[in-house]
Order: structure tokens, then sequence, then C-alpha cells
């Protein structure tokens, strides 16, 4: 654990059981130079609990590097708690989460992420402030999918010589929260839909209001289009689907799209153009750290507004330098993190 911890730079780990709710939990804490740790709670199924730390650090060090290339005044770190096959009272789980977030003194703010809702926050928010994304405060899904709108936009322009989506092909993977909302968006563009989602309703619901194509979800990944929009769970660019692509850019909203930092090379190989995820899905985090910090929506959406020029100087460095976006987005990051 500790060589992990050394190799991605995690700063602290913090541990807690509570036999009483169920409650067995991690928070990772990346880096907090620039502020406060800010990021998500998962709370999802774990086949041990080494995958869940793992999942943890790994997502952390996401949100640093993210937070930091937004330009915002916090640090990088995610929660996850490990769902129990059984669970009571889940309220008294989540409040029994907000008192273990408290213990930490504002050194880790909370958020919504898979497996949470609005109003799992509402109940950490009964033991602690340093929680966003409660019922009043909103879902950040809607400004996550207008950054990744923005960024489709600029990766279009980069990689196909227009930013205008009109007749564009874009499938999307993943109709949840954000893919749905980004989906709305794309239609309204007059991009052409090709969407799949786990889930056979979403999808329908597509067809019948958005006119999207339907894809079996084994089959979206090596489907025809211009743009591909990862908006499900991450790793699902391995060496082995990169190969199946038939795409010219991918652009989405999903966190930890590539299994790992080689497989960059490997789209970059095949001429596939990468909008890195945690540049273009900053969205939802720009939403909930200013609205945390009591910021009017105007100063949000300028915020939210220079996604697409920021995902533009990533491409620039990248063509440049004749590397990957994935590695330019990194380096650019950890140099950011590194200074004062
Ligand atoms: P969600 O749970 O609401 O939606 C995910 C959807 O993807 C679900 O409908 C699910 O059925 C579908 N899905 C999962 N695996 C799939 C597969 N293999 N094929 C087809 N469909 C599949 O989640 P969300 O909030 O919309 O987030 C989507 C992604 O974006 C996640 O990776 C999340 O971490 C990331 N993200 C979300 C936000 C946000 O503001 N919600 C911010 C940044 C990043």
């Amino acid at each position: 654990m500790f060589a992990l911890m050394q190799s991605s730079n995690v700063e602290t780990l913090h541990f807690i059981v509570d036999p009483e709710t169920g409650l067995k939990a991690v928070i990772a804490i990346h880096n907090s130079k620039k502020g406060p740790a800010l990021g998500g709670c998962r709370y999802l199924a774990y086949v041990d609990e080494e995958s869940a730390i793992e999942d943890a650090i790994r997502l952390a060090q996401n949100m640093s590097y993210k937070a930091v290339l937004a330009g915002l005044p916090f640090g990088g770190g995610k929660a996850v708690i490990m769902r129990p096959a059984h669970v009571p009272n889940r309220a008294a789980l989540f409040e029994s989460f907000g008192r273990f977030i408290e213990t930490l003194d504002g050194r880790y703010i909370t958020a919504v992420d898979s497996g949470t809702s609005s109003a799992d926050m509402d109940c950490i928010a009964q033991r602690t402030q340093h929680v966003t994304s409660t019922t009043e405060a909103g879902d950040p899904s809607p400004h996550t999918a207008m950054g990744v709108f923005a960024g489709i936009r600029t990766t279009a322009l980069a990689r196909l010589g227009s930013d205008n989506l009109e007749g564009l092909r874009v499938a999307i993977q993943g109709l949840g929260h954000v893919g749905y909302a980004l989906a709305e968006q794309l239609h309204a563009a007059g991009a052409e839909l090709l969407v799949s989602d786990l889930d056979s309703g979403k999808v329908q619901l597509a067809m019948e209001q958005l006119g999207a194509h339907p894809i079996a979800c084994e089959a979206l990944l090596s489907t025809p289009c211009d743009i591909l929009a990862p908006c499900g769970l991450g790793a699902i660019l391995n060496s082995h689907s990169v190969a199946q692509l038939r795409c010219a850019a991918v652009a989405g909203a999903a966190n930890n799209q590539l299994s790992s930092l080689q497989v960059a090379d490997h789209l970059e190989n095949r001429g596939i153009l990468y909008a890195p995820d945690y540049v273009i899905n900053s969205g939802g985090l720009i939403y909930v750290a200013l609205q945390h910090q009591g910021e009017a929506l105007g100063t949000i959406t300028a915020h939210l507004s220079r996604i697409g020029l920021r995902l533009t100087e990533v491409f620039a460095h990248a063509q440049a330098e004749k590397r990957s976006p994935a590695r330019v987005a990194d380096m650019l990051a950890e140099r950011l993190l590194n200074v004062g």
C-alpha cells in the first residue's frame, strides 16, 4: 500500500469501519497544495478492499489534475464507500460517513459520484458542512455535459477542421445523468446520435425524443462514427478496444477512460485524437467548487466556457511536441501542482 501511495504521490489515506451502520470507507487525499481536497464519493460494490483503495487513489489523483488545470483553488481527493450486500438504513450509513468527514476538519470536501445521489449528500450534510451537490446546491451533471459539449466542438475543430456539429456522427456510450444531457445538446446542434446503454429504457427515450439510432452495447466501440463519447464507466480504452475503434476522435465524460497511459499512445498511433477526460469533463467540478465558494451562476458559466480553450491549448502542445494529449495534460498538471 505504501508503494502505491508513493508511486501515485498520494498524501494521505483515511479509513473507517462502522459496524453499526455497515460503513466501510476510504478517503484518499492526493494533493492539497492548492487548497482542500475536493472530489466525489463513490458507493459501489468492490471485489475486494484493495481494488476499492486503488480506485480511491487513482480517482483522487485525477481530481488533483482536474482541479489544477481548471485553475480552481482546491486539491484532489476521492472517497470510496464499499457498498454492503444489505444496508439496513442507507441514511444512517451516509450520516456516519458525514461524521467521518467532519473528523478531517475541512481537509476533504465530498460530492456526488457513481452510486450516490444528492439525497445521500443531504444525509452527509446533517453531520458536516464539508459537502457539496446536496439537493439545495444542485446536480453538477448538466454542467459536466455543457463542458463536454464545448469540448466536442473543440475536438471536432482540431481533428476534422470544423466545429459545426451538423450531420456529425457522435456515438455515445451511456445515457445517464451526463450522457443524456449531452445527447440533448448534440441533437439540438444537428449531430446524428448513435447510442447505447445497459438500460434499454434510456435508449428508447433517446430514440423517441432525439431521433437517436440504437447500437448494441458490445458493438458501440466498433461502430463507425466521427466522435466517440464515452459517458459510462471508466477504463473502456485498452489495447484491445482501441484496435477496434472506427472514429476520428474520442471525447466524452467518463473518468479514467484509459486503462493505462500507453493506451493514449495507441490512440495517437492510430490517428485518433483523444480529449483528456479530466480536462473535458471538468464542468461538474467547476460547478461544485465555485458553488461551494458561494459564486454566482454567471461566474460559474464564464469559468465553464474556458474548458474549450484549455483543450485547445492541450491539443496545440500535443501537436507541437508530437505527443499524446493525455501525456501533455498530465505533464501540464504535474508542472502546475509543483509550482508555489
Ligand atoms: P450515471 O450513472 O448517471 O450514468 C452512466 C450510464 O452509463 C448509465 O445509464 C449506465 O447504464 C451506462 N453504462 C454503464 N456502462 C455501460 C456500458 N458498458 N455500455 C453502455 N452503457 C453503459 O453516471 P453519470 O453521472 O452520467 O456519469 C457518467 C460518467 O461521467 C462516469 O464515468 C462519471 O464518473 C463521469 N463524470 C460524471 C460527472 C457528473 O457530473 N455526473 C462529472 C465528471 C465525470
